[in-house]
């Protein structure tokens, strides 16, 4: 029976577009590029949980200029007070909208990138309506929430 489910729900990330499972842009949690790393903001990220912060121009949350990962602050101390300009930021890559679930999961594999920021293809001026991540892919495919540990 569950095989049975498994099977279908492959298919079913043909059909699936990337705009279905993906996570909205009013929920991510971003920074711009000026912000600086004080105890306050680390908090704040930390709080947030995520590995992954994409990376917005200091005057335009819509412009979206890399991403940083959380892990590089291990080392870090806040009282530092460094800006977010000052990390290397790695390469967030754009997928359209109508992206299939299959066909993001085949560009996850590739390894370069585990987020891709999803722009709306029913818009001209292709603004960004939401990021993906392989869990997202993961959790359409077993229909359930992934609890992290
Ligand atoms: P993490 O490693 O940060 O837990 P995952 O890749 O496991 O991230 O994704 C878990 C969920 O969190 C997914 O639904 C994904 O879309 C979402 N997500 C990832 N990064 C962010 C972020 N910066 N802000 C909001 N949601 C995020």
């Amino acid at each position: 029976e569950d095989e049975v489910h498994i099977i279908g729900s492959v298919l079913d990330l043909r059909e699936k577009t990337i705009a279905s499972v993906m996570t909205p842009i009013e929920d991510v949690f971003t920074l711009p590029i000026d912000a600086v790393l004080d105890r306050k903001t680390v908090d704040k990220m930390l709080t947030a949980g995520y590995s992954r912060i994409p990376i917005h121009a200091v005057d335009n949350p819509t412009q979206y200029i890399g991403m940083l990962l959380v892990k590089q602050l291990i080392a870090y101390d806040a009282d530092d007070e460094l800006p977010i300009s000052r990390f290397h930021l790695s390469t967030l890559p754009e997928a359209a909208s109508d992206t299939s679930c299959l066909d993001i999961l085949n560009f996850f594999q590739e390894g370069k990138s585990h987020m891709a920021l999803v722009i709306d293809v029913n818009n001209q001026k292709s603004s960004s309506i939401g990021v993906i991540t392989l869990e997202d892919v993961i959790e359409s495919l077993i229909g359930e929430e992934i609890v992290d540990e």
